[in-house]
C-alpha cells in the first residue's frame, strides 16, 4: 500500500502531487530502486528497437508529465539515455521528430521471425518488406542464457515430469505425472499400503514379490516438463531405455520405431564420451 508523503502519492508510473487544495500536478514516477538501465546502444539489436526505447520514454514523458514537469523529465531522460550509450544528437533527434502520419497500408501477407544479424537479416527484412511481408527481429543468445540462475533451486521433487522408482530386486518403474513428483510418490505408497495392485504397477510388483523393497526414497527424476505430449513421449523413451521395467504395457504409449535408431546412436555417443 502506498501512502501520501508530503502531499504526493505515486500510482503506477505517475506521481500525483497536491499543488493547493484544489489542484494536482503530474510527473513520471520511478521507484527508489529504479536503475535507469535500458537497452544499451551497443547491444546487438535492430536499430529500430533502440530508437523504440527512446521514443517510448519520450512518449511516456509527454503523456504523464504536466507542462511544469516536462522539461525536468526530458532532461532526466537525456542523462540516463546517454548513460546507456546513446548520443545526445540521436536522443534529441527522436525527441524533436514529428509524429508520423499513418499511411494507409495494405495488410501484410505474412510474418517472418529472423534472428537479428546486422548486415544480413536486416537486408533480408527490407526485401521482405518490399514484398509486403513483415519481419520481426529476435535477439540472438543473451549472456544470461549462458549463466546459471542465481536463485535458490526449489526442491526438485515439487516439479512434474518423468521419474524412475527402483526396487531392491533391480527392476524399475518409469512413470510420469503432471502434478508434483512428491504427490505422485505418495500416491504409489498409498496403493502399496492398501494393496491396490490394479491402481499401480508398483503396488502389483510389491504384492507379487513380498520380500522386495520398493526404494521410494531413492526416486530419480529423469525429465522435468509439464507439457502433456512431451511427458508421454519422454516416458515411452525411458521405458524403451530401461528394459528392466515393471511397467504394464497398456499404461503407456507405444514408442514409434523411428526413435529406436536415434536412441541407439545416442547411447553409442554417451558410451564414447564415458570412455574418453
Ligand atoms: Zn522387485
Amino acid at each position: 500500500m502506498e501512502c501520501e508523503i508530503n502531499g504526493s502519492l505515486p500510482i503506477l508510473d505517475i506521481l500525483i502531487s497536491k499543488t493547493d487544495s484544489l489542484n494536482f500536478s503530474f510527473s513520471v514516477y520511478r521507484k527508489p530502486t529504479h536503475t535507469d538501465r535500458y537497452l544499451n546502444k551497443l547491444s546487438n539489436h535492430h536499430p529500430c528497437q533502440k530508437i523504440g526505447v527512446i521514443k517510448t520514454l519520450f512518449d511516456r514523458a509527454k503523456k504523464v508529465s504536466d507542462p511544469t514537469h516536462l522539461d525536468e523529465e526530458l532532461q532526466h531522460l537525456r542523462m540516463s539515455l546517454q548513460a546507456n550509450g546513446y548520443s545526445l544528437l540521436e536522443i534529441n533527434k527522436v525527441f524533436s521528430s514529428k509524429p508520423k502520419q499513418l499511411r494507409e497500408k495494405l495488410p501484410h501477407l505474412g510474418m517472418v521471425f529472423l534472428p537479428y544479424i546486422g548486415g544480413v537479416t536486416d537486408k533480408i527484412g527490407r526485401i521482405l518488406e518490399r514484398n509486403n511481408i513483415k519481419t520481426i527481429f529476435i535477439p540472438t543468445k543473451k549472456i544470461s542464457e549462458f549463466l546459471r540462475s542465481p536463485k535458490d533451486p526449489l526442491d526438485p521433487l515439487t516439479a512434474s515430469g518423468v521419474y524412475k522408482i527402483l526396487c531392491s530386486c533391480g527392476l524399475v518403474y518409469i512413470g510420469t505425472t503432471k502434478r508434483s513428483f512428491l504427490s505422485r510418490r505418495k500416491e504409489h505408497m498409498r496403493f502399496c499400503r492398501l494393496n491396490q495392485p490394479e491402481k499401480s504397477a508398483i503396488a502389483e510388483h510389491a504384492l507379487n514379490n513380498l520380500s522386495d523393497d520398493i526404494l521410494f526414497d531413492n526416486m530419480k527424476i529423469l525429465s522435468r516438463t509439464s507439457n502433456f505430449y512431451v511427458r508421454l513421449q519422454r516416458e515411452a523413451i525411458e521405458i524403451y531405455k530401461h528394459p528392466n521395467n515393471i511397467n504394464r504395457q497398456f499404461d503407456n504409449i507405444c514408442l514409434n520405431k523411428a526413435w529406436h535408431l536415434v536412441l541407439k546412436h545416442l547411447e553409442f555417443l554417451t558410451a564414447e564420451v564415458n570412455l574418453k
